[in-house]
């Protein structure tokens, strides 16, 4: 099958108004620097398989248990998937069925916890998710949620989680971070989940592709249960994993996915999350992984040189939070300007930020994207060179042009490592 979808003429959708925002939306993701840490850009084969005809196909249940007939093919796409990505992670059981991120993790609290249940997870204006606690989601409203958070200098602080869990008695303890630059320690965190008989839960939605890759630690070998997004740094289609070596725990993972908290599962994102996941599996990953690594470091070091501060003084992963503190900017002001200059990334809190989080005091950048666009060490210095000009002449005379400057920079840039081509 030869496959030419969006990306090129002749190829197009009857209905035009559709057609014509999925080609703008390539023609915005071909021509800005995507900093956005969450974000990547999946394959054409990835995305070849997310458009296929087992979207219509329903297929509640699991391979060869399923509830309807005529799954014979659809249980051939989410046995390779569940196969690879067992081996991905090492790990015995994975279930494949989230739609998404926040899924997972709600599947996983359905299958450990009670409502009022209580759980520690990471505060959301420490760099946590929301699923783990926020008052607005259910992981706050239908439990008992206690955030940790991360000590003056940035990093997570384990003494206070093993108060906390002494004092709460959880549950369940989730380790894991939307924002958070450095390496957890999920050893300790098993040891204090241990202290207090309480699981312990790994959300690596950010950094599983760089724990594919050996270069970020595996919670594999401490946690209860692990979950992940597929559309991060793993650059699969959108949508989340659930992996486990413990068969009890896997069997529950899989009632509480579905019927629990799932009805049909999406069987063209299983099919992509398949080919992404064989494609995680070759050396080439590896080599793009540590890509994104070096370009990350690369870029806060940059930014460092600037004078502008990182929240915990460095990287270890794909992302860094830039401390705007220096500068007469938000965080929010940071991203609409940066935007304007041809360069995404999102507004982010600070520890302790006294901005409320509609403004913040840092941005989010990340390396993902960019690196899949084969940018590398000296292109990153350039995008930190250019956020440092656009945001230290914030308000400056002559800042228009200069922010017009830099917009064709970007859009140079961006031409000369064609996305989708
Ligand atoms: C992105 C993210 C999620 C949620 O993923 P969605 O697919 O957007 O639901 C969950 N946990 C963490 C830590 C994340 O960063």
């Amino acid at each position: 099958m030869t496959f030419n979808g969006y990306f090129s003429d002749g190829n197009e959708l009857a209905d035009k108004e559709v057609f014509d925002a999925i080609r703008s939306e390539l023609t915005r993701q071909q021509d800005q620097i995507e900093l956005i840490a969450s974000e990547n850009f999946a394959s054409k084969e990835v995305i070849a398989a997310l458009g296929c005809v087992m979207t219509n196909k329903y297929a509640e249940g699991y391979p060869s248990r399923r509830y309807y007939s005529g799954c014979s093919c659809v249980d051939v796409a989410e046995n390779i998937a569940i196969e690879r990505v067992c081996k991905l992670f090492n790990c015995k059981y994975a279930n494949v069925q989230p739609h998404s991120g926040a899924q997972a993790n709600l599947s996983v609290f359905y299958a450990l916890m009670s409502p009022g249940d209580t759980f520690l997870g990471m505060g959301l204006d420490m760099g946590g998710h929301l699923t783990h606690g926020a008052t607005p989601t259910i992981s706050g409203k239908w439990f008992k949620s206690i955030s940790y958070g991360i000590n003056e200098d940035g990093l997570i602080d384990y003494d206070n989680v093993q108060k906390l869990a002494e004092e709460h008695n959880p549950k369940l303890i989730l380790a894991g971070a939307s924002s958070y630059s450095r390496k957890i320690d999920f050893k300790r965190f098993r040891e204090i989940a241990d202290s207090v008989g309480a699981y312990l839960f790994v959300d690596i939605a950010h950094y599983a592709g760089l724990v594919v890759a050996g270069l970020y630690p595996s919670p594999m070998e401490h946690a209860h249960v692990v979950s992940s997004t597929t559309h991060k740094t793993l650059r699969g289609p959108r949508g989340g994993i659930i992996l486990t070596n413990d068969e009890v725990l896997a069997k529950k993972i899989n009632s509480a996915v579905f019927p629990g908290v799932q009805g049909g599962p999406q069987m063209h994102s299983i099919a992509a999350k398949a080919v992404a996941f064989g494609e995680a599996l070759r050396p080439e990953f590896k080599e793009y992984a540590k890509k994104v690594l070096e370009n990350s470091i690369a870029m806060a070091k940059r930014l460092k040189e600037n004078g502008l501060d990182i929240v915990s003084g460095k990287t270890e992963c794909h992302m860094s939070i830039v401390d705007l503190t220096k500068l007469s900017v938000t965080g929010k002001i940071a991203s609409l300007e940066l935007e304007e200059a041809g360069i995404t990334c999102n507004k982010n809190a600070i520890p302790f930020d006294k901005l409320p989080p509609t403004k913040t005091s840092g941005i989010r950048i990340g390396s993902a994207a960019m690196s899949t666009r084969n940018f590398g060490v000296s292109e990153f210095q350039k995008i930190a060179d250019m956020i440092y000009t656009v945001l230290s002449n914030y308000g400056k005379s002559g800042y228009d042009d200069l922010r017009q400057r830099v917009r064709g920079e970007a859009l140079e840039l961006c031409r000369a490592y064609p996305l989708y081509k």
